[in-house]
């Protein structure tokens, strides 16, 4: 069988496999993401884990490597990540691997995967909420970049002006409310399930962070929606896996904010957070391609 290695690098996991050419993962591994160390070790723990993807096994290599990784990316250049704290780092930093290789942004390549093998929808916002936020901005069936790279940074989009210090150098951001790193640090716990899972039993910090989580999400779906008019809001990502305590009240939220207009549908991704490890996937198919 013909597959490709794909490597997902999120802020705190990497999520790696070999993806066929119909999407399906195979041989499926997750390896912490080294963010403490600073970049070079995040770089260094990406390179091990393609050399360990593309060593032959049973005589038999992928055909070419897709790399999804945060920030502002282009072809050949991971050009910035507040996550990660990295400028300009050049594909061949990553990998010196003797196959094609393919770079890409990992929210967009998810954008991509759920395009190509979830429910789709000609306009659409795909929003996977993990260590921070970005959307995929799908216009008229197509994924959106806009003039420089920079479209769907939603996560700093402000949503109270003045509010608590975010990652990218400003404040109030909606990242700095809803993210599931924001989340969990705001209650000193490990992960956004914590939090849920404290909220459900009533603790009084869980309740009100979640709830201004909530709120901050319903205050940045409520301008997306007011500009762009998306037909739903698919979220996906780690604090996806909340469900209805995080879609019954951002939907009502959102629903109470939209005067004159009825609220998209929001609903979590059928992908769930394989998304953006099938999107790395159709990076490297795409690598081989050429195109
Ligand atoms: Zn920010």
């Amino acid at each position: 069988m013909d597959y490709v290695a794909a490597l997902d690098v999120g802020g705190t996991t990497m999520k790696g496999g070999f993806v066929a050419r119909d999407g399906t993962i195979h041989d499926f591994q997750r390896r912490p993401t080294p963010r403490a160390q600073g970049p070079d070790q995040v770089i260094a723990a990406i390179s091990a884990f393609i050399a360990d993807l593309t060593r032959p096994r049973d005589g038999a290599r992928p055909l070419a490597v897709g790399l999804a990784v945060p920030g502002l990316v282009t072809p050949t250049h991971a050009v910035f990540s507040a996550a990660f704290g990295w400028r300009d780092v050049p594909v061949a930093a990553f990998t010196d691997v003797d196959l094609p290789v393919a770079l890409g942004h990992d929210v967009r390549s998810a954008g991509e995967a759920e395009l190509a093998h979830g429910e789709g929808g000609t306009d659409v916002l795909y929003l996977p909420i993990g260590t921070g936020i970005a959307g995929a901005v799908v216009l008229s069936g197509a994924l959106y970049g806009g003039a420089g790279g920079w479209a769907g940074q939603i996560g700093h989009i402000p949503v109270r002006p003045d509010g608590l210090p975010c990652g990218c150098g400003g404040r109030g951001c909606l990242a700095a409310y809803a993210s599931g790193g924001a989340v969990a640090s705001r209650c000193g716990v490990d992960g956004a399930a914590e939090v849920v899972r404290r909220a459900g039993e009533g603790d009084a910090l869980a309740v009100r962070v979640w709830d201004e989580a909530v709120e901050a999400l319903a205050l940045g779906l409520a301008t997306y929606t007011l500009l762009l008019d998306p037909g739903a809001v698919v979220i996906g990502g780690g604090v996806a896996q909340a469900g209805d305590a995080l879609l019954v009240p951002l939907r009502e939220r959102l629903a109470g904010l939209l005067a004159f207009r009825p609220a998209p549908p929001i609903r979590a991704s059928r992908l769930g957070a394989l998304a953006g490890l099938m999107g790395a996937g159709l990076l490297g198919w795409r690598a081989l391609s050429g195109a």
